[in-house]
């Protein structure tokens, strides 16, 4: 944050200054490596760095349009000279500049840093010590899960002022990444999680990653980790045998370590006792999970090991709550947009949330407001802070404000915005007026002190309490997770149709076109013109396009599936009339699935070669569908399909002057037959969570609903419709205000299906109904508004697919329109 000069910079990275070296006393506050979320573009500096499909040297001119001046770059745009106020700092490897100037940045630090790796649990860990520790230590922690190669180097860009303390979480998943981010960070603390399944497939065995990973502890003066992850802590005792790094180990099973804590599980929540130089203290969380218990544990011994313990800070331990660490998307009332996002409060996270914010309206071009709590932890002057903060909202053009709390009021003068101001949530709830917001997206950003849950409350929509929450981070990575095994070159649509098979149509699709993927593809012409009216610009094809629909696709530049003569004749006419030259259309093929699709090669020959001589219309792809890909029992008519597909499509190509797509994979197909990605490969249910291959995609789907009413029935007492469900004892029973009529199978009646509630797995009982469903929660603690998750993480996709002998599609698609859909992202 504290300005640097681009000549510091060069230097720093050891790269040559070129361009208009006069001005390399430009002064740096922000690094930018997406061209799409600059803020201050005079102020920043662009890393170009070159990924497998990306390439930010392709943006310089764009970049350069939007005012930014400064460019680190592996290659020199060819008329570098011509952009005449721009200086570049020239260096072999940009992310590698990037990794040097983060560690000259942490040269300078006053403060000892923790540095936490790990399989699972970083964040989580991360933000507990956080919660604990913040009331005796100012600490300043790498925002959400900023631990990559580039999210390491920019949190520590950001982590400046007067501090006791840093956190920063370090993420690798192959060999050789640690040691870049080692240097970086050098911490003086280390703790490591745990270590599990992730990213194995890039390692030859488990130790080889458990050593990769300790390379990060090397130098540091003391290590926390967990005895009975007996590799993890056997690798690092002979690692660090004969160096000044001490072990501090724990132990939950009795094994010899250097604490030894007793567990005592106690419905949900758990108490942990523990005896440390001689004194004995207990500690309840309000978990009972094994992760949690696990994460807890890690504070616990690091909490001790760095003679940190006192009461406040175990009381604490009791507060603890498992916030999802990430933006929260919601409808609000009259037509707003929520961002909630009440789980911390400082300069950074707001940063990262305004370019979410951004994001939500670039499209939509709404207005924004920002309703935002004091800061607390900025290890900045108050008059200092809120400027920096009025800079921000400045920058990110927000339309107003408002300030909750005593420090944000105080400091009024500063904002140059339309600005109100409350002294607590409780005055502005008391004044809060539905008709104050409209149609704008709003963020509401506050310290957890501050409850602006009840903000968020107000201003929401209300529905019926079932809902769908799709997490837009998991959709990326699953989409990360194709693109890994997709050629670099090979195109990539996205079939976003049947509302995003049920995660809803323009978030995912926004989402998608933010990823840069090169097509998007909807089953009929309305689900395309909704994508347009929200500004969704990536070329869209129309796989079932409808004669009555022609005239709108070509308004709304929607590319239709041409699969037959007919179809050809229809929509050239309707191209002709609209006086449109070369507009696209994508010709299908039929090779076996015996759907959509041109077979007869003398029909094919002619209207390619009619296109290619009227030029109203342009190929712009050719493809078909493949029947059995999911299946090794159908991969010899796989193959026939293929070579059918590679022929005919050659009577198309060869009748075209341009290079037309190919495509024929869809997702099965393209975790299975990599040999046949050609041009472009078809996306759909893999985005979505569903693989079958170990590929590693999770669902971003979780389907969740809260109890209604428990009620004790006797023994010879039935559930539901038909007295179907039979108690023979006595039982507790739950009702779930979800039924078919929100695609809540009726197949999952009588046991047929399961939910999970507070820990436990427990199963439908009776006919499902209509609205309502009633599950046997004899053996559960459970009472009226308690969480109930209908599909997820414990609740398997495929395992309910399963059950009602259908496939995840139909499920996915049959979740019914009522159900209201939240999105999250980090
Ligand atoms: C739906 C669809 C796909 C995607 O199929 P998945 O099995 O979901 O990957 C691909 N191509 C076409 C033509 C489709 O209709």
């Amino acid at each position: 944050m504290n300005p640097i000069s681009i000549h510091t910079i060069a230097s720093a990275v050891e790269g040559d200054l070129k361009g208009n070296a006069g001005n390399g006393d430009r002064l740096i506050s922000y690094l930018s490596i997406d061209s799409r979320t600059l803020v201050d573009p005079e102020g920043s500096l662009f890393f170009a760095l070159v990924g497998e499909r990306h390439n930010g040297h392709q943006f310089i001119h764009e970049l350069y349009q939007q005012g930014v001046r400064s460019f680190v770059v592996s290659e020199l745009p060819d008329d570098f000279e011509a952009l005449k106020e721009a200086s570049f700092i020239f260096v072999k490897d940009s992310l590698k500049a990037l990794q040097q100037l983060a560690a000259s940045v942490r040269d300078e630090f006053q403060f000892p840093l923790v540095a936490i790796t790990g399989s699972n649990g970083k964040t989580m860990v991360k933000e507990w010590l956080f919660d604990l520790l913040q009331h005796q230590l100012r600490i300043v922690r790498s925002p959400k899960s900023y631990n990559s190669q580039v999210g390491v180097p920019l949190s520590v860009w950001n982590m400046a002022g007067a501090m006791d303390l840093g956190i920063v979480e370090a993420g690798i998943s192959k060999p050789g990444e640690m040691v870049r981010l080692a240097t970086i960070i050098r911490p003086e603390i280390g703790l490591f999680t745990n270590i599990g399944d992730a990213h194995q497939e890039n390692f030859r065995s488990m130790a080889e990653k458990v050593e990769e990973k300790l390379r990060l502890f090397e130098g540091a003066r003391l290590l926390v980790c967990r005895r009975d992850q007996d590799l993890v802590y056997q690798l690092a005792l002979r690692k660090f045998e004969h160096s000044s790094t001490r072990i501090v180990s724990w132990s939950t099973t009795g094994l010899a370590a250097d604490l030894a804590f007793a567990l005592q599980r106690d419905g949900q929540s758990t108490k942990i006792r523990l005896k440390w130089e001689e004194a004995v203290y207990e500690v309840e969380i309000p978990f009972s999970d094994e992760a949690s218990i696990e994460n807890a544990c890690h504070c616990l011994a690091l909490i001790c090991a760095n003679n940190w313990i006192n009461h406040s800070v175990l009381e604490l331990f009791a507060g603890l709550q498992s916030v999802a660490m990430r933006l929260e998307l919601k409808q609000g009332v009259s037509g707003c947009t929520l961002i909630n996002d009440f789980y911390n409060s400082d300069i950074n996270s707001l940063e990262i949330a305004l370019q979410f914010l951004n994001q939500q309206t670039s499209s939509t071009g709404q207005s924004k407001t920002v309703i935002l709590s004091d800061i607390k932890q900025s290890g900045f002057a108050p008059h200092r802070l809120y400027t920096e903060v009025n800079r921000l909202l400045q920058l990110n053009k927000v339309h107003r404000m408002i300030g909750v709390g005593k420090a944000i009021g105080a400091h009024r003068a500063v904002f140059q915005l339309p600005a109100q101001f409350f002294e607590t949530t409780h005055d502005f709830i008391q004044d809060f007026q539905t008709g104050k917001f409209r149609n704008e997206v709003i963020l509401i950003k506050g310290a957890r002190e501050f409850r602006f849950e009840e903000v968020a409350s107000v201003l929401q929509k209300k529905y019926h309490q079932t809902q769908l929450e799709i997490n837009l981070n998991i959709l990326v990575d699953n989409l990360n997770a194709f693109k890994a095994i997709v050629k670099p070159e090979t195109k990539i649509m996205v079939m976003v149709k049947a509302f995003s098979y049920g995660s809803g149509t323009t978030e995912i699709a926004r989402a998608l076109e933010f990823q840069k993927v090169d097509y998007l593809a909807v089953a009929v012409a309305d689900e395309g013109i909704e994508l347009r009216q929200a500004g969704i610009e990536s070329p869209i094809v129309v796989m079932n396009p409808e004669e009555h629909s022609f005239d709108a696709m070509i308004e709304y530049r929607l590319e239709p599936n041409i699969y037959s003569r007919t179809v050809f004749h229809q929509f050239n006419l309707a191209a002709r009339s609209a006086a449109v030259v070369q507009y696209p259309v994508h010709i299908k093929l039929e090779t076996g699935m015996n759907r959509l699709g041109f077979s007869d090669v003398d029909e094919l020959q002619q209207v390619a070669e009619q296109i290619q001589a009227e030029e109203i219309l342009r190929v712009q792809s050719v493809f078909s569908h493949l029947a059995g890909t999911d299946e090794p029992l159908h991969d010899a008519f796989t193959w026939k399909q293929y070579e059918r597909f590679v022929k005919l499509a050659e009577v198309v190509t060869s009748r075209q002057k341009h290079k037309v797509i190919r495509h024929l994979l869809n997702s099965a197909g393209i975790e299975r037959f990599p040999e046949f990605q050609l041009d472009m490969v078809r996306l759909g249910i893999g985005l979505y969570g569903v693989a079958v291959t170990k590929l590693g995609v999770r669902p971003i789907t979780h389907w969740t609903s809260t109890i209604s009413q428990v009620k004790m029935i006797g023994k010879t007492e039935t559930v539901g419709y038909g007295r179907m469900g039979r108690a023979n004892e006595q039982k507790k029973i739950a009702v779930v205000p979800v039924g078919y009529a929100d695609g809540y199978d009726r197949r999952f009646s009588n046991g047929g299906a399961n939910m999970w509630v507070n820990g436990a797995c427990v199963p439908v009982i009776g006919n499902v109904c209509m609205d309502m469903t009633m599950i046997d929660v004899t053996d559960v603690d459970v009472k009226e508004g308690d969480l109930v998750e209908l599909m997820g993480e414990h609740i398997h996709l495929k395992e309910l697919a399963e059950r009602a002998n259908t496939i995840p599609y139909e499920i996915l698609t049959g979740i019914s329109q009522r159900v209201k859909r939240v999105y999250s992202q980090e």
